[in-house]
């Protein structure tokens, strides 16, 4: 740690610990309840709280056959479902990359008939029986036709402005594709135009965001009958949503744009979007690293806590912190005698090429392997950096400089997430009621995420930092069971599509 005794930058502890978050995390989980409120009430605001027209979670006895698509990205996945009702399931799937000039085609049909196309693929591979049947009804008139048709959940991971449970117009595209014709249609409709041109027996039903997927995923799968009131995502994003009252969603009541919806259930599921929480209010410490990634992002002031939580920038904060202890000579890391660097003269370990210099140079899977090294000598945080940052024979005192500033920045996203769980949980006021019975007083969040599935620790770090808010502390946090949902565009979309099937 001599490291970081030595410099100047500033590195020294308010900086880049955890502690300092620690002082003011009871102001945050506050503030954070306020910005909620806020987005119930009105839109626009900077954290939007977007109804999703889902007003139910499932308990795990549901049972049938659903499908389920996912456009998030880069590839194009199709399943099916069965749920057996006793929480368990079996999914069966396909998935096919997307190809680039459909991402940025001329029209929205050269991609949404691609996207059929490949639903009727998976049907007539997995489904070849249900699919003839359907071809041979079809047009007789044969009213049994209608029971055969598929639901299907399209999750969709992209901006859109949901009025309906299935319908949605997009806001813009994202993440390389580029269709100007898309904008402000509906685009479940452009997907159901696609697939009864081709006679597919398969109604689209829902379109799901991909935490509300993981809520249902948990809720269905999570042991015991109490619904489960969050589901969170600590992926390349982060965000959540949870279960709220619909007397509290006051702005479904005074928008115009909203279309019919269920109100029997008297809840409905609320996307937060949480990762945008402090763009404005400016509540949350920042370091100079967290300052300099913002500005030199393509969102600068955009989605604040994000950036300082997911897996996107949690390798980039370190990689400055790194390269900025580096640049200053008086650190003297990855600065050895016996340098095995390019150039023999040169009294650094560090190649000319290295990623250290490179933005976005350095993957958040580093930080895992840092955090959790407890190798003889760190010597996997050795190689890693020699692997990932071409810094070559680093000493042990580098890798222990390394191991601290990756632990900090992970544990500080950990007790952020802490912030916005907790928040959640303060809102819904279930730690003021007691049953007396330990399983009934549950109240289970689904996690899915290769940060809270990888990071060392990430849940213990949530636990403790839950326990540090005063309304939580250490009775409420015992309550608070976390799972990990895996599968939300899967089986947690044909879950919406069965509750919309339901409630239609
Ligand atoms: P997505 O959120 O895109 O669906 P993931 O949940 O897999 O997908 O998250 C991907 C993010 O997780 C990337 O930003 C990646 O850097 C990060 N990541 C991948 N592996 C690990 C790991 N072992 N530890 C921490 N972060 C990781």
């Amino acid at each position: 740690i001599h490291h970081l005794q030595r410099t100047n930058v500033e590195l020294e502890g308010r900086d880049l610990t955890y502690e300092w978050v620690s002082q003011i995390m009871y102001l945050e989980a506050l503030q954070l309840t306020s910005r909620e409120e806020a987005g119930l009430e009105k839109p626009g605001t900077t954290m939007q709280q977007i109804p999703t027209y889902v007003t139910a979670v499932p308990n795990g006895t549901e049972k049938g056959l659903y499908m389920a698509v996912d456009l998030g990205g880069t590839n194009f996945r199709v399943c099916s479902v069965q749920l057996h009702g006793n929480t368990t399931f079996s999914l069966t799937h396909s998935k096919v990359a997307v190809p680039h000039e459909l991402m940025v085609a001329k029209t929205s049909k050269e991609l949404f008939s691609f996207l059929a196309k490949q639903i009727e693929s998976f049907l007539k591979l997995h489904h070849g029986d249900h699919y003839a049947t359907h071809l041979e009804k079809r047009g007789t008139g044969d009213s049994a036709q209608d029971t055969e048709i598929f639901s299907l959940g399209f999750t969709f991971s992209f901006p859109v402005n949901q009025v309906g449970i299935n319908k949605s117009t997009l806001i813009r595209w994202t993440k390389g594709f580029d269709i100007a014709d898309t904008i402000g249609k509906d685009v479940c409709t452009l997907l159901q135009q696609e697939i009864d041109a081709l006679g597919l027996p398969v109604k689209v039903v829902a379109l799901v965001n991909d935490t509300v997927g993981t809520l249902m995923a948990r809720s269905y799968t999570s042991p015991g009958k109490t619904g489960t009131l969050l589901g969170a995502i600590f992926g390349t994003g982060t965000n959540g949503a949870y279960v709220e009252r619909l007397e509290n969603v006051s702005k479904l009541r005074t928008s115009k744009e909203v279309g019919d919806y269920d109100k029997s259930t008297g809840e409905m599921i609320v996307n937060t979007e949480w990762g945008s929480f402090d763009n404005t209010m400016k509540v949350l410490p920042t370091t100079p690293y967290d300052d300099a990634l913002d500005v030199e992002s393509n969102n600068p002031g955009i989605q604040m806590f994000e950036k300082r939580i997911s897996g996107m920038f949690l390798g980039e904060i370190v990689r400055r912190a790194l390269l900025t202890l580096f640049q200053d000579g008086k650190s003297g890391i990855f600065t050895d005698a016996d340098s095995k660097a390019n150039d023999l003269h040169s009294t650094t370990n560090v190649d000319s090429d290295s990623a250290l210099f490179a933005r976005w140079g350095l993957d958040t899977s580093f930080l895992s392997t840092a955090s959790g090294d407890s190798s003889p000598g760190l010597r996997l945080t050795r190689q890693a950096l020699a692997k990932d940052l071409s810094i070559n024979a680093a000493s042990i005192e580098d890798a222990e400089a390394v191991k601290v500033i990756s632990t900090a920045v992970g544990k500080r996203a950990a007790r952020l997430s802490a912030v916005a769980i907790g928040a959640i949980v303060v809102a819904s006021g279930k730690l003021e009621k007691s049953t007396g019975n330990e399983e009934d007083d549950v109240i289970d969040v689904g996690v899915d995420g290769s940060l809270v599935e990888f990071y060392p620790h990430f849940e213990s770090y949530i636990r403790e930092a839950l326990r540090d808010i005063s309304q939580i502390g250490a009775t409420g946090e015992k309550r608070i069971r976390i799972g990990i949902a895996k599968d939300g565009s899967g089986v947690g979309a044909a879950l919406i599509a069965l509750v919309a099937d339901r409630m239609g």
